[in-house]
C-alpha cells in the first residue's frame, strides 16, 4: 500500500493504542484510510475504490451520503446539535419506530447498540428483581460486561457442547459477572431449557440475536425461539431480541418472521441513518421501568441520547426503508447468496455461505456452520480465510473482517455481479491452500 497510508499509520501508532480506535479496521500493513464515499462506493486516500459490502459493520442501510439524509441533517445542524431541552425530532422518530412493530408501545433512545443491550438487560433486572441473564454462546452484543461473557471462547475454555462454560472476554472480568451469565448452546432447545431450568428463580432475561453474526450468521430456528419464549413466560423472565443488526431484515425486524415475540428489542446501527444510535423498544408494562414519574425502577440518562442530529437522520433513513425497499433488498440478498454458491461450485472449493435477508457470510468450510463451535476457525483456517478476504478486497469489494457482506439500497444487480466476480477470484486464490 502507499506512502500516505504508511505515514498516517505511523502517526496513529504514536497516539492510539495499536494505531486504531476499532480493532476490526486493522489490516496488513496498515488500515485503509478513507477519503470519501457516496452510495455504495468508497475511495481511500490512495485512490483505491471499492464497493462497500461492509457498510460500517451493517449500520448504513442507504450506503453513504444519501442526499435526503444529508439535506435533513444539514438543516438540523443550522438549528443546533444537542440541547438541555427535549425535541420534536425524538418524538417523530419514536412515533415512526413504534409504527413499525406492534411489539413497540414505547422506545427509549441511547447512543450505541452496546447501550441498548445494557439498558435492556438492566430493564429486565429492574422489572423482575432478578440478577441473572442468559445468552447464546459466541454471540456479540457489544461491550457491557455481562453481554461480553462467552463472546469468544475457544476449545480450551468453552466446556461441554450442551453445557457451555461462562468464559470471560477481557482480563479482569469480575467473577460474579461470570456467575450471573448463563450460557446456552445455539438452536438446541432441549439443552437450553435444561440449563435454564437450573436457574428458574434467578433469570431476569434471556437475550437472543435472531441471526447471530459470530455464531456463523445462522438464523435462529423457530422451535428454539419458541422454547425460549415458553420458558421465559412460564418462569417469570423476559425475552429480549438483540436486533442491532437484524432489524433490517423486515419492517419490524427479524421478529416479524416468528410467532413467538420478545418483550424487549435492542436496536442500533441502521436506525441512526449513519450516526451513533441505540434504542430499546418494548411493551408499556416493561418500558415503565424507565418512567421517572412512576418510580423509577431504573434511572437512565445519557448526555447525547436522542440528540436531534441522530433522530433526524434516523427517521429519514428509516422512512425511506419502507416495506418495498426491505423486500427489494432481501431479494438482492437472496441473489447474492445464490451467486456465491455458484462461485463455490465453479471454483470447487470447500466453502459455504450463510445468512438471511440482506446479510450473508462466507465460510471456508465445506459444510455451513450450525453454531459458534462449527463456525470457529483454527489458526490454519484463519490464514486461508484472511487470504481469501484480502483477494476479494483487492478485486474491489469490501467485506467485513469475517467475510460477511451487508447490502445497502443503492446496490443493484451490477454490484452483485461485481461481488460474485471478486468472490470467485478469492476462491481461486486460496484453492491450492485447501
Ligand atoms: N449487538 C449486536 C448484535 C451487534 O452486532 C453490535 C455491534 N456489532 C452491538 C450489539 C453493539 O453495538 P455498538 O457497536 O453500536 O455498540
Amino acid at each position: 500500500m502507499s506512502d500516505l497510508g504508511t505515514e498516517l499509520f505511523r502517526r496513529a501508532q504514536q497516539v492510539l493504542p495499536g494505531g486504531v480506535s476499532r480493532n476490526i479496521l486493522l489490516r496488513d500493513p496498515h488500515p485503509r484510510y478513507v477519503k470519501s464515499a457516496r452510495g455504495c462506493r468508497v475511495i481511500d486516500i490512495d485512490g483505491f475504490e471499492c464497493i462497500d459490502f461492509a457498510n460500517n459493520m451493517a449500520s448504513l442501510i442507504h450506503g453513504h451520503s444519501h442526499p435526503a439524509i444529508v439535506a435533513a441533517v444539514a438543516a438540523q445542524l443550522q438549528q443546533g446539535t444537542a440541547f438541555t431541552m427535549a425535541t420534536e425530532a425524538e418524538i417523530a422518530f419514536a412515533e415512526h419506530l413504534c409504527s413499525r412493530s406492534t411489539g413497540f408501545d414505547k422506545v427509549r433512545f441511547m447512543n450505541s447498540g452496546t447501550e441498548a443491550v445494557m439498558a435492556g438487560l438492566k430493564a429486565a433486572r429492574a422489572f423482575t428483581g432478578r440478577p441473572r441473564i442468559a445468552k447464546v454462546e459466541g454471540t456479540y452484543h457489544g461491550a457491557y460486561d455481562y453481554a461480553e461473557v462467552s463472546q469468544a471462547p475457544n476449545p480450551e475454555t468453552w466446556g461441554a457442547r450442551q453445557r457451555p462454560a461462562s468464559v470471560p472476554l477481557a482480563r479482569g472480568t469480575p467473577e460474579p459477572v461470570l456467575q450471573d451469565v448463563v450460557v446456552l448452546p445455539f438452536n438446541d432447545p432441549e439443552a437450553a431449557v435444561a440449563i435454564l431450568d437450573e436457574h428458574r428463580e434467578e433469570i431476569a432475561c434471556v437475550m437472543l440475536d435472531p441471526i447471530p453474526h459470530r455464531v456463523g450468521m445462522v438464523p435462529a430456528k423457530a422451535d428454539f425461539i419458541q422454547a425460549l419464549r415458553d420458558w421465559t413466560q412460564a418462569n417469570g423472565a423476559l425475552l429480549m431480541f438483540d436486533e442491532v443488526i437484524t432489524f433490517r431484515t423486515e419492517v419490524g425486524g427479524m421478529q416479524d418472521r416468528f410467532a413467538a415475540q420478545p418483550d424487549l428489542t435492542s436496536m442500533g446501527k441502521i436506525i441512526g441513518g449513519g450516526f451513533p444510535v441505540g434504542a430499546l423498544g418494548g411493551c408499556d408494562e416493561v418500558m415503565a421501568v424507565f418512567n421517572p414519574r412512576s418510580g423509577p425502577l431504573l434511572p437512565h440518562s445519557g448526555t447525547f441520547s436522542a440528540n436531534p442530529i441522530t433522530m433526524t437522520a434516523g427517521r429519514v433513513a428509516m422512512e425511506l426503508y419502507d416495506s418495498e425497499s426491505v423486500a427489494r433488498l432481501n431479494r438482492l440478498g437472496g441473489l447474492a447468496r445464490r451467486r456465491i454458491e455458484e462461485a463455490i461450485s465453479v471454483s470447487d472449493v470447500p466453502a459455504s455461505v450463510t445468512g438471511a435477508g440482506s446479510l450473508f457470510r462466507i465460510h471456508m468450510k465445506a459444510e455451513a456452520p450450525r453454531d459458534y463451535r462449527s463456525a470457529f476457525m483454527n489458526a490454519e483456517e484463519k490464514k486461508v480465510h484472511s487470504r481469501f478476504n484480502d483477494a476479494v478486497h483487492e478485486a474491489g469489494v469490501m467485506l467485513t473482517y469475517s467475510a460477511a457482506g451487508i447490502l445497502s439500497t443503492p446496490m443493484g444487480e451490477e454490484e452483485i455481479d461485481r461481488l460474485s466476480e471478486a468472490v470467485l477470484n478469492g476462491f481461486r486464490e486460496v484453492r491450492d491452500l485447501l
